[in-house]
């Protein structure tokens, strides 16, 4: 066993004085298995060990071994969650820091960011995140295909462009790092019967901005087993799709409700609606209701994991959507990084350690040169960041309230080291902070226990031509699914252009089909939801999606042309277990009371909380602001 002593005041650790704190004053040379902490949950069945075809093909460059949940992290996230101990392990090596950030996405960022602006290079933070690349679910899929590198999202992935200058949220941090305010697209040739692209993975589900994309829905019915497209169904469409005519006033009655009430305020808006789902203020305020909710599942589940029957009407009001905003004064268009929000964990990375992205610090520079993990984590600089490492304890040693410091135990490369620090950052989901913190009081397990997480898949198709979609007319494609089906939508992007990073935008060119997967089942309760979701995010192996995808892909594109064995490059399922915590009724608090997420905002001693679940709808900024709030709360402990 090593012990560094290369921080500021490691000489007195020993390994005796780690593990859940229920180790300290042993003194064997090994410390005992660590269990979870508060409990075993049943929540969605999944496999302890994954099989060998579950990860599936991964593309190329630094990303290809960090797409979605790696199996290394699910397998030891499901050990903790079924109350399987880790067995006696002898530490490696223990360091100690000022800070410790537990999770690598942009709260984790945040909070680094805050705590290196406020205190320089005097303290030392150290981060660490459980993937083989930081960033969260902001991070991004690479494929090359035919000569074109082709970059995609692997979940977070649009943004409207934020107002110049805030203090708090998407506006801070745009000015902070001094990400640009022009982008380029591809214009599409005017000789070409006119297409119209969306700029995200998003924009083509949301009710005022449909009409920036060219989508097609595709209906089966028993007339037309083969189905039929209708293009622009909230334009002339729906007098063509196969829909009564009932369904389509309703259809039409919901897409343009505007703004059915005025609230007067943000807050009184938030008491009067936390206290119902979106379905039921639908129900209370339209009589469009069911066609309406059903519709707006795609988007809503899209953006947080269920659909209207589940999620908070006020969640729906910040979105917003039909009924709770005039949607037609949505003119601003969101855009995305080739990436996605992996752009926004760039840019925090190339601010915090310069050299962990090569080249220098243009945009075109953070945006698509390759990162650089072996800068990541250098002795002498104040930030530190480790990746592949999953924190398995945090425990203060002693009371929370007159403690000296925090210990903390993670596992790397199978090898288990001990941390010890002035204060902890826990920018990981609630579903995993209440595994490993061990002296969270009732308040708090009480408070995490009433988060819901729902999964989420994001399946990237690399394409060598998208001929097909060009012949029916469309980029987006929405579908009516059947029980053998996959999936609700799929688009392609309008591609960022970024200095020599120049994907094109052409029928007869490669690019990216994305298909963004919730697992909503409107009308079951909604844990039952989550848990049947994550249960087949998990058990589904890559070939059995691979094929349910392509399978779904001939249904759809068949007919126009699509043959998979010519046309698909490489796909890549990026799986997200813990996608979204849902905002259903009363998750802000409801008609008076507080929610989970103000209880959660209070430190426990010198461990404070931040992820973006506590804002409910999640968010870059957001979950930024959620870092940077518990790293000044950490700060008093310095
Ligand atoms: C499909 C999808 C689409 C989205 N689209 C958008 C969008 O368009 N725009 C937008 O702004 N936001 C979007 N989001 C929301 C996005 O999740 C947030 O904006 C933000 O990126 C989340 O950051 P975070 O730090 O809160 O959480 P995460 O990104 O979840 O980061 C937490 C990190 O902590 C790690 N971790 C957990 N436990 C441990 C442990 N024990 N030890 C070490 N590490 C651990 C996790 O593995 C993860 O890497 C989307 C999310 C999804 C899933």
């Amino acid at each position: 066993m090593s012990s560094k002593k290369n921080q500021t005041f490691a000489t007195h650790i020993t390994r005796r004085d780690f593990v859940n704190g229920a180790a300290v004053g042993i003194g064997s040379a090994f410390a005992p298995g660590i269990q979870p902490v508060h409990g075993k949950s049943n929540e969605g069945a999944a496999p302890h060990l994954l099989g060998k075809d579950w990860y599936g093909y991964g593309g190329v460059g630094p990303y290809r071994e960090s797409h979605g949940n790696t199996p290394e992290l699910v397998n030891t996230a499901h050990t903790l969650r079924n109350g399987q101990s880790i067995p006696a392990f002898e530490l490696e090596a223990v360091e100690a820091y000022d800070l410790v950030i537990v999770g690598g996405g942009l709260a984790g960022l945040g909070a680094a960011l805050e705590f290196n602006d406020q205190h320089g290079p005097e303290r030392t933070c150290l981060l660490l995140d459980n993937h083989p690349v930081i960033g969260g679910e902001a991070k991004e899929n690479e494929f090359a295909v035919e000569g074109e590198r082709l970059i995609a999202p692997q979940g977070a992935n649009g943004f409207f462009i934020p107002p110049a200058t805030g203090d708090t949220g998407d506006a801070y941090y745009y000015a902070k790092l001094g990400l640009p305010r022009d982008f380029t697209f591809r214009e599409w040739p005017a000789q070409q019967s006119p297409l119209r692209f969306c700029r995200d993975n998003y924009g083509y589900l949301v009710a005022g901005l449909q009409k920036h994309t060219s989508t097609g829905h595709f209906f089966r019915t028993p007339e037309h087993q083969e189905g039929t497209w209708v293009t622009d169904l909230f334009d002339a469409g729906t007098a063509h799709a196969p829909l009564s005519e009932v369904t389509q006033k309703r259809l039409h009655q919901w897409f343009a409700a505007g703004q059915l009430k005025d609230f007067g305020s943000a807050e009184k808006a938030r008491r009067e609606l936390d206290t119902m789902s979106y379905e039921d203020f639908l129900n209370q305020h339209l009589n469009a209701s069911d066609e309406g909710a059903r519709y707006a599942d795609l988007f809503l589940a899209s953006a947080c994991g269920l659909g209207s029957d589940a999620v908070s009407a006020y969640a729906a009001f910040q979105l917003p959507m039909p009924g709770l905003f005039d949607s037609s004064l949505l003119d601003a268009r969101r855009v995305s990084f080739p990436g996605g929000n992996s752009g926004f964990v760039r840019y925090f990375l190339k601010h915090l350690i310069s050299d962990s992205i090569q080249g220098g610090d243009s945009f075109e520079e953070v945006i698509t040169n390759p990162l650089n993990p072996s800068a990541l984590d250098k002795p002498g600089q104040p930030v530190r960041m480790r990746t592949n490492s999953t924190v398995l304890s945090v425990s203060h040693d002693g009371h929370p309230a007159d403690s000296k410091g925090v210990n903390l135990v993670y596992v790397r490369g199978g090898k288990y080291y001990g941390l010890r620090a002035k204060s902890v950052v826990m920018a990981t989901g609630s579903w995993m902070t209440k595994k490993i913190v061990a002296d969270l009081p009732e308040t708090h397990v009480k408070a995490c226990d009433e988060f819901l997480h729902a999964p989420f898949l994001v399946a990237n198709v690399a394409l060598t031509n998208w001929r097909f979609l060009h012949k029916l007319g469309i980029t987006a494609a929405i579908w009516d699914r059947d029980d053998q089906g996959f999936g609700f939508t799929c688009n392609i992007r309008n591609p960022m252009q970024v200095g020599d990073y120049q994907p094109p935008l052409d029928p007869d060119k490669p690019t990216v089909l994305s298909f963004y997967t919730p697992f909503h089942r409107p009308g079951v309760d909604p844990k039952a939801q989550v848990s049947m979701g994550r249960a087949a995010l998990f058990n589904t192996s890559y070939t059995e999606y691979e094929s349910q995808i392509l399978r779904q892909m001939l249904q759809l594109f068949g007919p126009a042309g699509f043959n998979p064995k010519r046309d698909v490059a490489g796909l890549i399922l990026n799986r997200w277990g813990h996608a979204y915590s849902v905002p259903y009724p009363g998750f802000y608090g409801g008609a008076s009371g507080s929610g989970p997420a103000d209880t959660l905002r209070q430190n426990v001693g010198r461990i404070s909380f931040a992820h973006s679940e506590l804002a409910g709808l999640q968010h870059y900024g957001p979950a930024a602001d959620e870092g940077r709030r518990a790293a000044q709360q950490a700060s008093q402990w310095l």
